[in-house]
């Protein structure tokens, strides 16, 4: 059994496609995607049909803050997000803001977990940037493995036997070894706007069988993705973060 996860697309068409066409490439079992579909980037409406297209053919998928964000209320975030939820509330309809509406904060699959940001109180978005956040997540759970966005860093998160956590950073392309019967805290990067330093696209592929964790990054055309974030009249820096992976 072998499951691509996906995370932080925030509407960046040109970063899913590359990141769906290598992924179809490995022929995995399932899709996870661990929302914010939307918010950002200038394609909200082709990523919420791509996800719920994914979904339509047995995907597992969250909701995000963004995916939040996008209905009713006035969410509080970022001059820059805000901006980006206000303009991607325009462009979606009411099937695309049903579909997300109607995601889950939560997924347990086996004994893994699927959310946004933290299994502790998921719809508060707590981020998981330090070994004390990823223990916190742990502990609010009995599932052995969690699997989280939010931060668009990739971290892995052992559990220790005094109840702290190691951070391991993920290399590139190759499958890392996981901890038998070890309880870890894994946050995937972000498909559509990476927060590393590294502005190529991040997906990764949990392997069960093999007890392997690979993840990919990928360059695609973020100035295209860049070039539409402005003419949309978004904020320019969240064209700008695009070529910085920031
Ligand atoms: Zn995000």
């Amino acid at each position: 059994m072998r499951i691509a996860f996906l995370s932080d697309i925030h509407g960046n068409r040109e970063a899913l496609e590359t990141c769906l066409a290598h992924a179809l490439g490995e022929a995995p079992d399932r899709f996870v995607v661990l929302g914010d579909i939307v918010g950002y980037g200038a394609d909200p409406v082709f990523c919420a049909e791509a996800v719920a297209a994914l979904a339509a053919h047995g995907a597992v998928v969250v909701k995000g803050n963004h995916d939040e964000a996008v209905g009713p209320g006035m969410p509080s975030m970022t001059r820059d997000a805000l901006a980006a939820v206000m303009w991607t509330r325009t462009q979606l309809g009411a099937g695309h803001l049903g579909f997300l509406a109607g995601l889950p904060l939560a997924v347990r699959d086996a004994d893994r977990l699927y959310v946004h940001a933290s299994a502790d109180r998921p719809g508060h978005w707590p981020y998981i940037m330090s070994d004390r956040d990823a223990a916190l997540s742990l502990a609010a759970t009995d599932a052995v493995m969690v699997f989280s966005g939010h931060t668009h860093v990739p971290a892995v998160f052992p559990l220790r036997a005094d109840g702290g956590c190691d951070i391991v950073v993920p290399s590139t392309g190759v499958p890392m070894r996981l901890w038998p019967r070890q309880r870890c805290q894994v946050v995937v990067g972000s498909v559509g706007q990476p927060r590393d330093g590294n502005p190529a696209a991040a997906y990764s592929i949990l392997d069960l069988g093999r007890a392997t964790l690979t993840q990919y990054r990928l360059t695609y055309d973020h100035a295209r993705a860049a070039g539409k974030i402005l003419a949309a009249g978004l904020p320019p820096r969240l064209a700008d973060r695009l070529a910085l992976g920031q």
